[in-house]
């Protein structure tokens, strides 16, 4: 089913991505904690795609878990840095054979040093590039990322939503934004946008925070800035990993409560490959709102083991 299917029945959604676990240890853990995640009925889940070639046909690998033996509706994620337009098409082709309706097109980091060239002599630029060709050929529902507290290579946000239009008028039916911790970041950017005339359901993309060390380095990357108060609680307890958690949770369900109540529509979940975080948020949310409180209590009653794998 195609995601902008999914809007029309559902005011909010309420999603999960996934990266593909690259051994098998990881794949354990992953398996448990997805299991867990599904039992919530989420509107859809996405998998990402590895910019640097290592982890691309386990994208498409789980897609196909996910899609055809789970059936769950999935979003493929897909990055054109790296590639040439031949092999974008067959990649499509692939998706599209394996009856996928929507792709998450991104253009992927820039590579820092070698072995790949940027810009792509055979390849696309940029993610509205990206969206360009395949919506031309494929009919795939479309998502792309926005940025509330601008792209990190951007010099400022008013020319990045410049280009998140490009990325609309290209095709993408909706946006994910980056992850953010200031809700007024993602407020601030709703407003602008409409103000451009962007008109596009943006969903915020939010990460319950499990380690401080992984999200410094996140909020370094993608420049997503951490409160200082948030800052504060946690540098305490920086090698904690049980109290850190609590706090990214305390934290997360104060966020996603704000952004709930004030009619965002939805959530999708950087999960991380983890589910206690996303189970805990849930329960909490369920007390006070009416969509939430369905998904969580769904998730409690015995459900029948899937029956197509
Ligand atoms: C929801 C979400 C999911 C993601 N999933 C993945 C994933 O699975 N795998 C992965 O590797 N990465 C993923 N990323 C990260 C993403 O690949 C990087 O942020 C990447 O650097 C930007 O990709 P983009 O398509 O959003 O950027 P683009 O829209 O291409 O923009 C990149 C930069 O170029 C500028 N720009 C855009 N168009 C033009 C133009 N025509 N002229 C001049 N400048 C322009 C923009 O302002 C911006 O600064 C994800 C990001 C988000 C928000």
């Amino acid at each position: 089913m195609k995601i902008t299917d999914i809007f029309k029945k559902q005011e909010r959604t309420f999603s999960f991505e996934f990266f593909p676990p690259n051994d098998y240890l990881t794949a354990v853990k992953f398996g448990i904690n997805a299991g867990q995640l599904m039992k919530l009925s989420p509107s859809f889940v996405s998998i990402t795609y590895g910019a640097g070639g290592l982890t691309q046909t386990n994208t498409f690998d789980l897609v196909d878990l996910f899609h055809n033996d789970l059936g769950f509706t999935c979003m493929a994620h897909y990055t054109c840095v790296n590639a040439t337009k031949e092999k974008i098409a067959y990649d499509m082709r692939t998706l599209k054979d394996m009856g996928i309706d929507n792709v998450m097109l991104l253009r992927g980091d820039k590579p820092k040093n070698g072995p790949f060239l940027y810009p792509n002599p055979d390849g696309f630029d940029y993610g509205s590039d990206l969206i360009k060709f395949v919506k031309d050929q494929y009919g795939f529902c479309i998502g792309g990322g926005a940025y509330p507290e601008k792209h990190v290579e951007a010099s400022s946000l008013e020319e990045d939503i410049e280009n998140l239009k490009r990325k609309v008028d290209a095709g993408a039916d909706f946006l994910i934004t980056q992850m953010f911790f200031h809700n007024k970041y993602y407020w601030d950017f709703i407003n602008k946008v409409e103000q451009k005339g962007i008109k596009c359901r943006i969903i915020p993309g939010i990460i319950p925070i499990t380690n401080f060390k992984q999200i410094k380095k996140f909020s370094e990357l993608t420049g997503a800035t951490i409160p200082d108060r948030l800052m504060k609680k946690m540098e305490p307890h920086k090698e904690n990993s049980k109290e850190i958690n609590k706090i990214g949770i305390d934290f997360a369900l104060e966020q996603v409560s704000d952004l709930l109540e004030n009619n965002a529509p939805g959530v999708h979940f950087y999960t991380l490959n983890r589910c206690r975080a996303a189970i805990t948020l849930y329960e909490s949310l369920s007390q006070d709102f009416k969509d939430v409180k369905m998904l969580f209590e769904k998730s409690l009653k015995p459900q029948m083991p899937t029956p197509k794998m």
